[in-house]
């Protein structure tokens, strides 16, 4: 990279230095950036974690209602049966052996229910279907049991018509021991009526709980790594992903509880409604599912055989907490930034950030160097063109200013700040008249395309005032990698030699004692005006004057006086003739008027006029004023006149006819 080139080697330590503080910088930047990410993607797939759990406890939720609401209604039916009145009412065997009958119909068609009762007022079973291995059977009248001990029965011969008594989800008990296997079991019992309105004893469903356990782990336990569970209101395990966990309550063991092992999450799952709840164990998915319906009621039941409920329970109170669960260790696995992948990645970043500010410290510091060597050439350059006497300008290769010296400041009256960015040939370049110069014919510019050093020793320059400034200039171009980069334009002042060069032309043109156009010149506009005359066809004129006696002044009075009365003389005829005619100072006392577009006969007037003037016009002296006289010899241009000399050479004569005459007068010659 030519920058490198040109900067050579960027020192390591200050390299390190730089590098150490850019990476800290951006590291600290990504470490906030990964940080935040990371844990609103957790949050974000906790969330999304929470929704799903969420939604499988609601379909849970829902299949316990159904199937609740599914029993309760059998319940109901089985209350208000024609066949069950009928027996009530005569209480013959026929009756009975017909309700029978249909109890076992019941029980082998709905195939929920493990048993199907009739208890008498007393609490003992009248009929009994147990149904068991696909099959529904009458059982005996001698394997009947008394069954007034135990509290579902006590809690529902106490209710009206259409209560529906609940019990709480345990397990079954058969001749007072738990059945094993454990027989999950809910009861629905409603109380029953003869036509006469006297209570005579309950119907009793045996709901086999195993099946409403069985839809609610189909949905909760997953193949995956959640762990769902139904707790009771007390906080046991009726369905666990640990078996042995469950029924807790039944099996006289109390630490096998929910809120045993999940204290702190057991207070909020207790008491809350719903939510999703994250401590140290993992994340808890909970909602509270109501099963008891209106007019159903429900008590705390009893897993002793012979005693009654603790007391009844309000709807609200006959819950159950479904709870999914995901354990900590689970939960890690939702959460990004700890996945194999994700961490090469994020070394990855860190790595490619290192280069990155590597290769940004690296380009700083070389882009400084670069700077430095930059500034100390301006500086360089500043200090050398400071002093020069040249103005400088610099420019780039669209002639726009980079580089102005302080003596092209003072030149063209312009700050430094004016002139950079200044588009130097629209600015400054002009013509010799002022106007402006047209670009394309712009010597300096074409430096730039040419590449060739251009020396101009007149150019025009407009100053900040409007002056023009006469230079001369060379210009030289900046070339940087075979291409035109720009221009050097040193230019100095030439005012003070065009004045010089002016008054040169001038005294070469000009009488230094009178004023007046000298010999050379004279002749020089007198053959231009001959030519022009001759062009247009027009008269011309000349008249040759000499003072007279001159001799005699300059003997009386002194040779300054003579010198006096020449400028006087030369005074007269300028103010004497038109500002036309054309005045010249010959020689000695000699002189010549050429008068354009005049003929003799009028040019002989206005030598007479002059004659008069002459003879009137005073020259102070110390004493009196000097007075003097002119001869003068007049003709006019003639056809065969080759030029000036041939006019004047008859003037001339005509001059010395008038000497002859006794000067002071005019004498004409055709
Ligand atoms: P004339 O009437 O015949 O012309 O007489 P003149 O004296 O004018 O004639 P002449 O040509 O003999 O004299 C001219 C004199 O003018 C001679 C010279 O010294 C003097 N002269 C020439 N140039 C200058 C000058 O520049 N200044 C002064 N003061 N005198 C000059
Ligand atoms: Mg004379
Ligand atoms: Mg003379």
């Amino acid at each position: 990279m030519p920058l490198f080139r040109a900067v050579g080697k960027v020192p390591l330590s200050l390299l390190l230095k730089q590098f150490a503080l850019i990476y800290l910088f951006a590291a600290a930047v990504l470490t906030a950036a990964i940080v935040a990410s990371i844990r609103l993607d957790t949050q974000d797939r906790l969330e999304r974690a929470g929704v799903r759990e969420a939604a499988r406890v609601e379909i849970a939720r829902s299949l316990v209602a159904k199937d609740f609401s599914l029993v309760t209604s059998d319940v109901r039916l089985l209350a208000e049966m024609p066949s069950l009145r009928r027996y009530l009412d005569n209480g013959s065997g026929a009756h009975k052996e017909e309700l029978a009958n249909l109890l076992r119909h019941v029980a082998s068609t709905t195939r929920r229910y493990d048993q199907v009762r009739y208890l008498d007022a007393t609490g003992r079973e009248v009929v009994r279907v147990n149904y068991a291995a696909g099959k529904a059977s009458i059982v005996p009248r001698g394997q009947l049991q008394d069954k007034s001990g135990r509290y579902f029965f006590r809690d529902t011969i106490k209710l009206d018509r259409n209560e529906v008594f609940v019990s709480p989800l345990d397990l079954n008990i058969e001749h007072d021991r738990l059945e094993i296997p454990y027989k999950p079991m809910i009861r629905f019992g409603t109380p029953v009526f003869d036509s006469a309105g006297r209570k005579r004893g309950i119907i009793l469903l045996n709901y086999f709980g195993e099946e409403l356990l069985q839809h609610f782990r189909a949905v909760l336990l997953g193949g995956d790594q959640r762990s769902g569970m139904l707790l009771n209101s007390d906080g046991y395990w009726l369905s666990s992903a640990k078996r042995e966990d469950e029924w807790g309550f039944m099996l006289g063991k109390p630490e096998r509880a929910f809120g045993h092992e999940f204290a702190e999450e057991w207070r909020t799952i207790s008491a809350g409604e719903s939510g999703a709840l994250q401590t140290k164990n993992g994340l808890f998915v909970y909602a509270t599912v109501y099963p008891l319906q209106e007019g159903q009621r429900s008590s705390t039941g009893s897993a002793l055989p012979h005693s009654a409920s603790r007391r009844e329970l309000a709807g609200f109170e006959y819950n159950w907490k479904i709870v999914s669960h995901v354990s900590d260790e689970n939960i890690s696995k939702f959460a990004s930034g700890k996945e194999r992948g994700s961490r090469i990645l994020i070394a990855v970043a860190y790595l490619l950030l290192a280069l990155g500010s590597l290769a940004i410290a690296y380009f700083n510091l070389g882009r400084r160097q670069v700077r430095l060597k930059i500034k100390e050439d301006e500086a360089r350059l500043r200090e050398i063109t400071a002093t020069m006497s040249d103005g400088l300008l610099v420019t780039d290769a669209n002639g726009m200013i980079t580089f102005a010296n302080p003596e092209a400041c003072v030149l063209l009256g312009y700050g430094q700040n004016e002139l950079a960015a200044a588009d130097m040939h629209g600015l400054l370049h002009v013509e010799e008249d002022g106007t402006p110069c047209p670009r394309v014919d712009c010597k300096l510019l074409q430096v730039v395309q040419t590449g060739k050093t251009y020396r101009g020793a007149e150019e025009y320059f407009k100053r900040k005032d409007g002056e023009l400034l006469p230079i001369s200039v060379s210009v030289s171009a900046i070339v940087r990698e075979q291409q035109a980069a720009g221009i050097v334009v040193a230019f100095h002042d030439i005012t003070e030699r065009k004045k010089f060069q002016l008054e040169l032309e001038r005294r070469a043109q000009v009488d230094v004692l009178t004023g007046l156009n000298n010999r050379r010149h004279f002749y020089e506009l007198a053959e231009l005006e001959i030519e022009r005359t001759r062009r247009y066809g027009k008269p011309l004129a000349v008249l040759m004057l000499d003072a007279d006696h001159f001799k005699h002044i300059n003997d009386s009075h002194g040779h300054h006086v003579g010198d006096a009365v020449l400028q006087k003389l030369g005074a007269v005829c300028r103010h004497t003739m038109r500002e036309i005619d054309i005045v010249g100072r010959l020689g000695g006392e000699e002189f010549a008027i050429l008068l354009p577009e005049v003929t003799t006969a009028q040019a002989q007037e206005a030598a007479e006029r002059l004659r008069k003037a002459v003879t009137a016009a005073a020259v102070p002296t110390q004493g009196e004023s000097v007075f003097f006289t002119v001869s003068i010899g007049v003709t006019g241009l003639a056809e065969t006149d080759r030029d000036i000399v041939t006019l004047l050479k008859r003037a001339d004569a005509a001059m010395y006819d008038a000497k002859q005459a006794g000067r002071n007068r005019v004498c004409v010659r055709e």
